[in-house]
């Protein structure tokens, strides 16, 4: 798998809102659950999970949309476009919506989530797929083998 650039910006599609990424992500993911289908007027949504401290917003200042819950979607105020995402209870990383990225050339998906809402006709190249998310003891491995995938492409 293609390794993402770091350091790199990003920005939303007006460009007053720009981020900055300074730690490689501990993994790539796209879901297919019907909420991210909404939010991300598609058919799925991709991530990057970006270590929190390799994380920040340089320019504009994001606003809360989506439900509004616990985990919190960051949107552009001026163009609305759906930027990251902070989950309830996980602030040592930030879900990047991939392709705000400047450099878009390592942003594939690992991993695909909630392939049971997924729309029939869509097909990513993920190696990993999940009916809805995988289960917490999943994880060690599966960032293990993200990183080994992508130490040396
Ligand atoms: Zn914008
Ligand atoms: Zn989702």
């Amino acid at each position: 798998m293609n390794r993402l650039n770091v350091p790199q910006e990003g920005g939303c599609r007006c460009g007053q809102v720009r981020l900055k990424i300074s730690a490689a992500p501990i993994i790539t993911m796209a879901c297919h659950c019907t909420g991210c289908q909404k939010m991300s007027s598609s058919a799925f949504s991709l991530s990057a999970a970006i270590p929190a401290e390799g994380f920040e917003v340089i320019a504009g200042e994001p606003v809360i949309g989506g439900l509004h819950g616990a985990t919190r979607h960051y949107f552009c105020p001026h163009c609305l476009t759906w930027m990251f995402t902070r989950p309830e209870g996980m602030d040592w990383f930030v879900n990047l919506r991939s392709t705000m990225l400047d450099d878009t050339s390592g942003v594939a998906p690992f991993v695909e989530t909630f392939t049971s809402e997924k729309l029939p006709w869509v097909a990513t190249s993920a190696m990993h797929s999940y009916e809805t998310f995988p289960p917490m003891e999943a994880f060690g491995g599966l960032i293990q083998e993200f990183a080994e995938r992508t130490a040396s492409a």
